[in-house]
């Protein structure tokens, strides 16, 4: 994760506020209720949980560009200023959120919901941000939502809570399929540029290697020189039978060691940051854990 809150972050942050006029404006919660999400992941389940009653926009939509270097603009803040709901992952994936809102409420707004999806996981600062790798993130956080979405919009509660056991329906094959592929693969050893999938690798029991490597890449810094010998060992030796590319965010050493992986035959499965067009959050777990399977599913050796 590169952190960049650097000081033309915060200036962009405080031009983008001065813009808006932020004293002179309350946000309402009118209807249908406004709800802005810092991940897109969220921002679609959202969508599928308040249907016609809420009006959903997420920040962060582009499968090309790295979330980790974002910044804000003003029609950012000004999306944040007008929300009934604020919906961001936490745990320094999205500090520029938090920036926000604590700017927009310093300015006299009203009081909004804000929902950080790792507060709702048990997760802190420090732990791995990727959360929707996880398979328990997305179901809490519907809950937790649509919970809000009732509290705050009484009348369609009876809407809301029909629309909950839609959306969990809809996401249990995730964990079905979890638990098939952890029964045939648990223990085998993985690796990855960065610890993106790092969640769902846990829950399917896959042995991740080569962990303090995949930090120091997510943390924009230079890994020891030791641990770049063990990563390369680990593929040129075969020790381990996948690699994980954050197909996103490729810094020409996460290049290379996919390189190293291609000419030792060992698969290559590409996660990504941001939800890919055209599927949904189910779609999105499934068509990754279908290439683990596939990668895993062949003898040693052959490519
Ligand atoms: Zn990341």
């Amino acid at each position: 994760m590169k952190r960049i809150q650097t000081t033309a972050t915060w200036l962009a942050i405080r031009l983008a506020l001065g813009v808006l006029g932020l004293h002179c404006i309350s946000a309402h919660a009118a209807t249908p209720l406004v709800i802005v999400a810092a991940e897109d992941v969220y921002g679609n389940v959202a969508r599928s949980l308040g249907g016609p009653h809420v009006s959903v926009t997420s920040i962060l939509t582009n499968p090309d560009q790295d979330p980790h270097l974002f910044e804000v603009s003003p029609s950012v803040a000004r999306a944040v200023a007008g929300a009934a709901i604020v919906v961001s992952n936490g745990i320094g994936y999205d500090p520029w959120m938090a920036a926000l809102v604590a700017a927009t409420l310093a300015h006299g707004s009203p009081p909004r919901s804000i929902l950080v999806v790792a507060d709702l996981v048990g997760r802190h600062a420090g732990d791995n941000p990727h959360l929707w790798y996880d398979p328990v993130t997305m179901p809490s956080y519907a809950r937790a939502l649509a919970a809000q979405l009732s509290r705050q919009d009484p009348a369609n509660a009876v809407d809301y809570a029909a629309r909950l056991a839609q959306v969990l329906a809809t996401i249990a094959p995730v964990a079905v399929r979890v638990a098939a592929l952890k029964s045939r693969y648990a223990g085998t050893p993985v690796t990855a540029t960065e610890p993106v999938f790092g969640a769902m690798a846990s829950a399917l029991g896959l042995d991740m290697h080569n962990q303090r490597f995949q930090l120091a890449v997510m943390n924009d810094t230079e890994p020891a020189v030791s641990d770049i010998a063990m990563m390369e060992q680990d593929l040129r030796l075969g020790r381990v039978r996948l690699l994980f590319f954050n197909s996103q965010a490729t810094d020409s050493a996460a290049q290379r060691l996919r390189a190293v992986a291609q000419r030792a035959g060992i698969p290559v499965v590409g996660v990504t940051e941001t939800e890919p067009h055209g599927l949904d959050y189910t779609q999105w777990m499934l068509a990754d854990l279908d290439a683990v399977d596939h990668a895993l599913d062949r003898p040693r050796g052959h490519p």
